[in-house]
């Protein structure tokens, strides 16, 4: 995937700075990770077998990554002996251009799709003189307040209740007051009336099933069973990475994707979709499309170590306990793809001269590679996009004396042990929360507590 030219670098140092001066921010931030990470727990200690289940998975996805060509093929020839129709497309444009096509002038009903806004789809319908309408709420308060996604699964999370009723409050011509139930049911009349008048409903895809030619999407809302049964047409738009050979498959990726996520053990839906309406059935649409994106995916596939990225079922779990996620909100990212996740695939996408700063937010502390549930190892894609960006950068001086002197130091005990005893002995004298401490220390208490030293180095009291 190419950016325009004169797309500007993404400066996650700065944007991160913003973040962290919005109270409410980390505050709602805060708050929702940690309810994430309580409900995946709980649902996740249910399932023994879950670590087998996450190796299951990745061993699924690393192997139709391996075979993808022969996969894709076929579950194109299912779908189009269903009736449907199938489209490739090489970029984004591409893509834009396909579903303008076919939607131009319509009025469109639209489910979450990451993949959709990857590509700007709505700004491509808006300018073919499209009506569209996204309809998961999350979704639809963004597109009332001209925002992109904070985060994959909660993606209004950087707002509060008070300024979700002044947008839907402008929607709807009346006051409403800031209660989720009222805003709810607000949003429902509001929506309900745009499915009823949809000629278009577009999608995007969990997963792809080649051997049957079976779309897979999981929902909570029930918008996507509007979505892909009132309008006469269907386009669902995937990345090639979708597919998955079997439909025995998704018991595995059915049990690991609502628990990741949600913290459920199931989603309210799940809609298994092949092809369009046939004679005698009462619902389904008449049209069904599936566009299957490459836009940068292949030239991953085509990466022996970066690879394992294209295995990400877009759960967020990976943002849900990354500690600098949860500081800086997924905006900050500048980009759709946010968290670990986005940190990897962001810089592959829009190459590392652009996002380069990325893999740089990360304090490596190895959470995210722990709760993948597709078991990517996202530190170590962290560690080599670095290097990478290091190698097409070269290290500034400053930074090859730093990394010469900590390489002597590790090298020699005794050098360590001094070491370690000059910076315990200067941690005590700071304080937990020094008013002043020398740059670039300096930057790293702008917002963070400075953890109190320990009594004893480790080597002391490890005897081996
Ligand atoms: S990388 Fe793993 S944890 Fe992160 S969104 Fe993808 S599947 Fe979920």
């Amino acid at each position: 995937m190419t950016p325009p030219p004169g797309t500007p670098r993404i400066d996650f140092e700065a944007n991160a700075r913003s973040a962290l001066g919005d109270a409410f921010l980390q505050r709602a931030l805060r708050g929702a990770m940690v309810r994430f990470r309580e409900l995946q727990a709980g649902v996740i200690a249910e399932v023994p077998q879950w670590q087998a289940l996450r190796q299951q998975a990745h061993d699924i996805k690393l192997d139709t990554l391996a075979h993808l060509d022969r996969h894709l093929d076929e579950l194109e020839s299912r779908i189009r002996a269903r009736g449907g129709h199938v489209h490739r497309a090489r970029d984004g444009a591409e893509a834009g251009r396909i579903i303008e096509g076919l939607a131009r002038g319509r009025r469109v009903v639209k489910s979450k799709s990451m993949t959709s806004e990857e590509i700007g789809l709505n700004e491509v319908l808006g300018g073919a003189g499209c009506e569209v309408t996204e309809t998961d709420l999350g979704e639809y308060l963004l597109q009332l307040a001209g925002e992109t996604p904070s985060h994959i699964i909660a993606p209004v999370v950087h707002r509060s209740k008070e300024s979700i009723a002044e947008l839907l409050s402008a929607a709807a011509g009346r006051r409403l007051p800031p209660e989720a139930e009222a805003l709810t049911a607000a949003a429902r009349v509001l929506l309900r009336e745009r499915f009823l008048r949809a000629e278009v409903g577009i999608t995007g895809v969990n997963f792809a099933v080649a051997e049957t030619g079976t779309i897979v999407l999981v929902e909570n809302e029930g918008n996507i069973r509007l979505t892909t049964t009132i309008p006469r047409v269907h386009i669902a738009l995937m990345g090639v990475e979708k597919v998955i050979p079997r439909l025995a498959d998704l018991a595995v990726f059915l049990t690991l994707l609502p628990r990741a996520a949600t913290g459920q053990r199931m989603s309210s839906y799940v809609s298994l979709l092949t092809g369009p309406r046939r004679p005698g059935e009462s619902d389904g649409p008449e049209e069904f499309h599936l566009v299957i994106l490459d836009n940068g995916r292949r030239a991953i596939q085509a990466d022996p170590v970066m690879r394992e990225a294209l295995a990400c079922i877009r759960c967020g779990a990976c943002l849900d306990v990354c500690p600098v996620f949860e500081r800086t909100g997924g905006h900050a990212y500048g980009s759709v793809y946010s968290g670990p996740i986005g940190a990897v695939i962001t810089p592959l996408f829009v190459g590392l001269e652009r996002a380069g700063d990325l893999p740089f937010a990360s304090s490596l502390c190895g959470a995210c590679g722990e709760v993948c549930p597709v078991k990517i190892d996202l530190p170590r894609l962290l560690l080599e996009l670095r290097a990478r960006v290091v190698r097409a950068r070269g290290a500034g001086r400053a930074e090859r004396l730093f990394v010469a002197g900590w390489s002597r130091i590790m090298r020699d005990p005794a050098a360590l042990r001094l070491a370690g005893g000059l910076v315990r002995f200067l941690q005590r004298l700071l304080g937990r929360r020094p008013r002043w401490v020398p740059y670039p220390l300096s930057r790293w208490v702008t917002s963070r507590d400075l953890p109190p030293p320990a009594h004893a180095a480790f080597r002391q009291g490890w005897k081996p």
